[in-house]
């Protein structure tokens, strides 16, 4: 399977069933789920009701077992679960850092693994999504950038992230379920319940993978997250990041909405170049361009731009006044997330020291935008991007090697 658009230098394999010869309903729109059960012989008005109490079943309570909907007939049950399954991603292994950030290690049906992260801060619970298996870019200081890409995970493995978080943190509601007689808009992307006392309450598109580069399926897994009836996490509490696919992002604002958060990490063509090797297709000029035409960006919502301290690297004054000019010569409704490097065997970088990253803040706050320290969590189980994935499989220095050249190859 070629991943869709001109832009895509690699192809990757398709996303199997889980469950047999049984459909896997997470995943699927409402319209897809009453399709199928249409074509397993219900008719129009029952299979449109059905999907409708399956869909809140799934996604506003958490069930994953049929007999547990109690509002379907109990001869229906057991029809249901000869043909559908809800599943799950299996938990290889789950980490609890001794900071509360929880990280696991998940596998997909095939057996292909990929990673999810979770982060309590006192105000938010944030959940750090993977959207591919690999990932076919390969920035220099990123654990992920060294293997290859083995394919995008699709709607349901994606969104299957945030039930299983869901489950792990015991989050479900129980009570009464609320009326499925309400709204049929699956654009609702409103959510009706608050966050208050939540801990996920939050997601970002920054685990394993470049999103835009598996646009459908991250968009179908958005879309479910954001539907009213089920997740119901705003637009504004889900940001994705992406290392600069420029031909996607503005169907990305359109289309998805979410906020948007922009890997720059470099200020002069050569550094970006190097440590970012999608800057050699898409420069930071049209990155920028293409961020000041975001739909949906302004004051209120901000663009981030993602900035990882590379000792010695893209760390110096005069880096932080060139990004400084730069948004504003664009114009940019901008804040500047500064992230210390997450050293990882054999990364060949080392982080800026801490009064390096201070000064740098400082100059970017002076110039009236904010620039705060991310805090590096989760370090004793390695919570990097790719880190826990990449402990279980060690290639060696030559295979390392043959993977940046092959994929700056695919780059062209
Ligand atoms: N592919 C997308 C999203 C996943 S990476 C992207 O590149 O934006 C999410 C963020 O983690 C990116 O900003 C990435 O640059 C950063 N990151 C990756 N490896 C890191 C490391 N070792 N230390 C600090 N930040 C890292
Ligand atoms: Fe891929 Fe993002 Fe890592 Fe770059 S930083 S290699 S785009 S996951």
């Amino acid at each position: 399977m070629q991943i869709p658009g001109h832009i895509d230098p690699v192809t990757t394999g398709t996303v199997p069933l889980r469950g047999g010869n049984r459909i896997d309903l997470v995943g699927l729109t409402r319209d897809a789920i009453r399709a199928e059960l249409v074509e397993a012989g219900l008719d129009a008005k029952g299979a449109k009701l059905r999907a409708k109490q399956i869909w809140h079943w799934i996604y506003h309570r958490g069930v994953t077992d049929f007999e547990a909907m109690t509002d379907i007939a109990k001869t229906m049950r057991p029809w249901l679960t000869d043909r559908y399954i809800i599943g799950r991603p299996t938990v290889r292994e789950a980490q609890v850092s001794n900071d509360g950030t929880r990280k696991w290690l998940l596998a997909a049906a095939d057996g292909q693994e990929y990673e999810m992260v979770f982060i309590p801060d006192a105000d938010r619970g944030t959940l750090c999504v993977s959207s591919q298996v690999g990932c076919t870019l390969n920035c220099r200081f990123c654990h992920t950038g060294t293997m290859r890409l083995v394919r995008n995970l699709g709607a349901g493995e994606i969104v299957g992230q945030v039930l299983l978080a869901r489950d792990a943190l015991g989050e479900w509601p129980k009570g009464n379920m609320a009326s499925t007689a309400d709204s049929d808009d699956e654009d609702d992307e409103t959510g009706h319940y608050t966050p208050d006392g939540r801990m996920l309450t939050n997601i970002v598109m920054m685990g394993m993978g470049e999103p835009l580069y598996n646009f459908d399926e991250v968009k179908g897994a958005l879309k479910i997250v954001m539907d009213g009836d089920g997740l119901a996490l705003s637009k504004r509490r889900i940001t994705l990041s992406t290392s600069g696919v420029v031909p996607m992002m503005a169907r990305a604002g359109e289309e998805i909405g979410v906020n948007l958060a922009v890997s720059l990490h470099a200020v002069s063509k050569e550094i970006r170049d190097e440590i970012v090797p999608l800057n050699r297709k898409y420069g930071i000029e049209e990155l920028l361009a293409a961020c000041a035409a975001y739909p949906g960006a302004n004051n209120a919502r901000r663009i981030t731009f993602e900035y990882v301290m590379l000792k010695d690297k893209n760390d110096s004054d005069a880096d932080a006044r060139e990004l400084v000019r730069l948004i504003k010569q664009y114009k940019l409704p901008a804040k500047v997330n500064l992230i210390p490097f997450n050293p990882w065997p054999g990364a060949p970088y080392e982080c800026s020291s801490p009064e390096r990253v201070r000064a740098f803040s400082n100059l970017i706050f002076e110039a009236g935008i904010s620039a705060p320290i991310r805090t590096p969590r989760g370090r004793d189980i390695m919570a990097a991007c790719g880190q826990l994935k990449s402990a279980a499989t060690k290639p060696t220095r030559a295979e390392l090697d043959r993977i940046a050249e092959e994929k700056q190859a695919a780059l062209g």
